[in-house]
């Protein structure tokens, strides 16, 4: 076991090559001054991060920068795989730490519960369909599901209602005390999610940069919900409309965090 280089004290929780091992906090108040860092980012590194269960994942992490952004790609051998874009005006330490957040919060969350070595299904999760030899499986937490064996687990759940939706890996997973619920893409609905979480964050001074961005991170799927079904211009549209009310906050921040965040969605649609 390792310690944090900041604070010599907590065990390691993240750690990335070339940069230095972290525990949670110090790695948050570290992500809180990301802009003053400076590090150098190679096209490969290894990063490695502890799930929920505190067992450690190494993941090669990659970059690769393409006409229309860039691509980033965190991979671990026969286990996870996350990919994230970041556009081509975000710096590339932001893009890295994004993907390790996005790291972060996949490994706060298994969809699979262990009873004895017995893997069953909870009540909520993700999975990724794989192709294996011409045979589709379900990749759920690190493990390749087969169809017969999924089956086997739907079992705890005759008689349930089941919803699914298909998204690209690149978009968030389910993570811990998240539950799956209906919710409108109208855009009349989605600037009132807006107003809304803008005026809980005016009405809680105290909040951390991190809590706050998690607040507005609802926002941020709306808007990528709409993208990827089809409500291309008012996605766009409500994005600037964010980054305008966003422009009449005080801190500074978190307006260029969030604004990059909302530019992240919207900055491909012509
Ligand atoms: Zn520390």
């Amino acid at each position: 076991m390792s310690y944090c280089d900041i604070c010599k004290e907590k065990h390691t929780a993240i750690q990335i090559e070339g940069i230095g091992h972290f525990c949670k906090s110090c790695y948050n108040d570290m992500m809180a001054e990301v802009f003053d860092v400076n590090v150098d980012i190679e096209d490969k590194l290894e990063v490695t991060i502890e799930d929920i269960d505190q067992k450690d994942h190494l993941f090669v992490v990659s970059y690769v920068i393409m006409p229309v952004g860039i691509k980033w790609l965190a991979r671990e051998k026969d286990g996870y795989k996350i990919e994230l874009y970041s556009s081509l005006d975000t710096e590339l330490k932001v893009g890295l730490w994004q993907l390790i957040e996005k790291i972060q919060r996949t490994l706060s969350y298994k969809s699979l519960e262990n009873h004895k070595g017995e893997f069953g299904l909870k009540s909520v999760g993700t999975s990724i369909v794989t192709v294996d030899h011409g045979v589709y499986k379900l990749k759920i937490d690190d493990k390749v599901i087969d169809i017969e064996e999924f089956s086997d687990m739907l079992a705890a759940y005759e008689g349930w209602m089941f919803e699914y939706q298909f998204r690209e890996t690149s978009e968030l997973t389910i993570t811990e005390d998240m539950v799956l619920k209906p919710t409108s893409i109208k855009p009349d609905a989605v600037w009132k999610r807006f107003l809304k979480n803008k005026s809980y964050y005016l009405s809680e001074p105290g909040l951390g940069l991190h809590e706050v961005l998690d607040l507005f991170q609802e926002n941020c799927d709306d808007l990528r919900f709409m993208l990827n079904l089809g409500f291309k211009q008012e996605a766009k549209q409500l994005g600037y409309r964010m980054k305008i009310e966003l422009d009449l906050l005080k801190d500074l921040d978190l307006i260029k965090t969030l604004k990059e965040k909302i530019d992240n969605i919207i900055w491909l649609i012509p």
